[in-house]
């Protein structure tokens, strides 16, 4: 920890303090500006997700031209560099997977391989076959908490069937089940979801260094990944002795969901800025506003608390009630739709799907608020579906509908945020509105360099995209000149 201490704060103006109520906190020893890189790091072991459809590399993550390791016949490879950066750890797991029997192989999770590949890859380093470094040893892992005490029953046999497992699979005499059940317990609080640049999850690795960072619902740093490679950012001007906070959890919902959210996987109580506001005024607004229900009078936005006089829902800016019978009614209506297109969708019938979810979101314009989190989510679906089925001109219709609401819910530099308006530029250029595009690719640039950087070729992608956007605009100018 010491060296770790100096590296951190030789190299990057950081260091790691213990405080009671939160345990290791990671703090700035100089200012950061908005965009700036705050620390990068390789996994300690990273592992693709399972899909029937898409084999990923166990290294780098991509899906194009990748290949099966032959010996196996499990773990996929996009080329022979990918392969040579993985071969020491993946020698002796391949020598695992070849002696298992089909079955164990089609049962084999990523959470499983991931545990595998942390045990192969403390003995290689035990064994100085793989290098140690200040931010890469076992020990940053074993300083990781487990919150076993506060596991449930339940979760804890499950992790207990997951330990013998791995114990099958290692087959090393000197294993501890109990010890691989803990693991397992540190992996689910502390191993980070590997996203591609649009935050399309790709994997699993776990992260000991930005496992340090804190939590806050209104973080002011940003962890994103290129290849496997996790890099938090900072959002904002982060000022000097400042404590460095990313988000665990998706920030839009309510405080009591988000702090439901947290409890159950994480295992504390958030106390940022927005959660010790829960139970005052603007908090309950707010909550009325995000998963509420809307006002009986149509042109009114007011939010609906319940009322004990009429036992229903009153708007409290215009004082009209609905009754609660009338929502029961929708809400359960609601529910069984929206059941049975997530049933479609997931089975791949877009077409069905696209008949459902429109009215899923029929229903929930009657039922919520405009500004309600579940409508924004249908529509996200909407969006998603009618891309798909490429009908542009609706999927554009369904990405504007989105927009106030994130803006509303996200900060100005959220990656989502700038994410929602750039597939609004796609679809605006793809359609021949130009100027309508360069302005939604332009903001999407603006969030973007910050939480994404500008090295990417992802980001090189949409600068390009807004340059030719500008250049088309300023050609249609001049001939019209003509
Ligand atoms: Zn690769
Ligand atoms: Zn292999
Ligand atoms: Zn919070
Ligand atoms: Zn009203």
């Amino acid at each position: 920890m010491e060296d770790l201490q100096k590296l951190l704060l030789h190299d990057h103006g950081l260091s790691v303090s213990t405080l009671p109520e939160k345990g290791r906190c990671l703090f700035t020893t100089r200012e950061y500006s908005p965009g700036e890189i705050i620390l990068s790091q390789e996994p300690y072991v990273s592992v693709p997700n399972k899909t029937p459809v898409k084999s990923r590399c166990d290294w780098c993550f991509t899906s194009s031209n990748v290949k099966r390791c032959s010996s196996c016949q499990v773990v996929w490879y996009c080329g022979s560099k990918c392969q040579t950066s993985d071969w020491k750890v993946h020698r002796l797991e391949c020598q695992l997977l070849a002696k298992l029997e089909k079955n164990r192989i089609k049962s084999l999770t990523p959470s499983i391989r991931l545990m595998v590949k942390l045990y192969l890859r403390r003995k290689l380093q035990n064994e100085k076959v793989i290098p140690t470094s200040v931010t890469d040893n076992y020990n940053l892992v074993k300083d990781l908490v487990s919150h076993i005490s506060e596991v449930e029953e339940m979760q804890l046999v499950l992790y207990a069937q997951m330990a013998s497992l791995v114990n099958i699979i290692l087959q090393w005499s000197t294993l501890n089940i109990k010890e691989i059940a803990e693991n397992f317990s540190k992996l689910a609080c502390n191993a980070h979801t590997i996203c591609d640049s649009e935050l399309i999850p790709l994997g699993t690795g776990l992260y000991p260094i930005v496992s340090i960072i804190n939590h806050s619902c209104s973080p002011n740093s940003v962890l994103v990944f290129e290849g496997r490679i996790a890099t938090v950012r900072a959002m904002q001007t982060i000022p000097k002795g400042s404590e460095v906070l990313i988000s665990y959890i998706e920030t839009a919902g309510s405080t009591m969901t988000r702090q439901k959210a947290l409890k159950d996987q994480y295992f504390f109580i958030c106390s940022c800025p927005r959660c010790i506001k829960l139970g005052e005024h603007d908090d309950i607004e707010e909550s009325a506003i995000l998963e509420g229900y809307r006002c009986k009078n149509h042109t009114c936005n007011g939010f609906l608390l319940r009322d004990i006089e009429s036992k229903g829902f009153k708007c409290q800016k215009c004082g009209v009630v609905r009754e609660k019978e009338e929502i029961v009614k929708i809400a359960s209506e609601e529910k069984t739709m929206s059941n049975k297109a997530s049933v479609a969708l997931s089975s791949c019938h877009n077409k069905e799907a696209l008949d459902m979810y429109l009215m899923v979101e029929k229903l929930q314009v009657k039922l919520c608020h405009s500004f309600s989190i579940n409508l924004m989510r249908t529509r996200e679906t909407l969006l998603k579906i009618l891309m798909e089925l490429q009908d542009w001109k609706k999927a554009l219709t369904y990405c504007r509908l989105t927009i106030p609401v994130y803006e509303r819910v996200y900060p100005k530099f959220h990656p989502l945020r700038g994410l929602q308006y750039y597939t609004c530029g796609k679809l605006e250029w793809l359609l021949g509105y130009t100027d309508e595009a360069i302005k939604s690719l332009t903001q999407a640039v603006d969030v973007l360099r910050i939480t994404h950087g500008t090295n990417t070729s992802f980001m090189k992608d949409l600068i390009a995209k807004l340059e030719e956007a500008k250049a088309e605009a300023s050609y249609k100018l001049s001939s019209m000149d003509d």
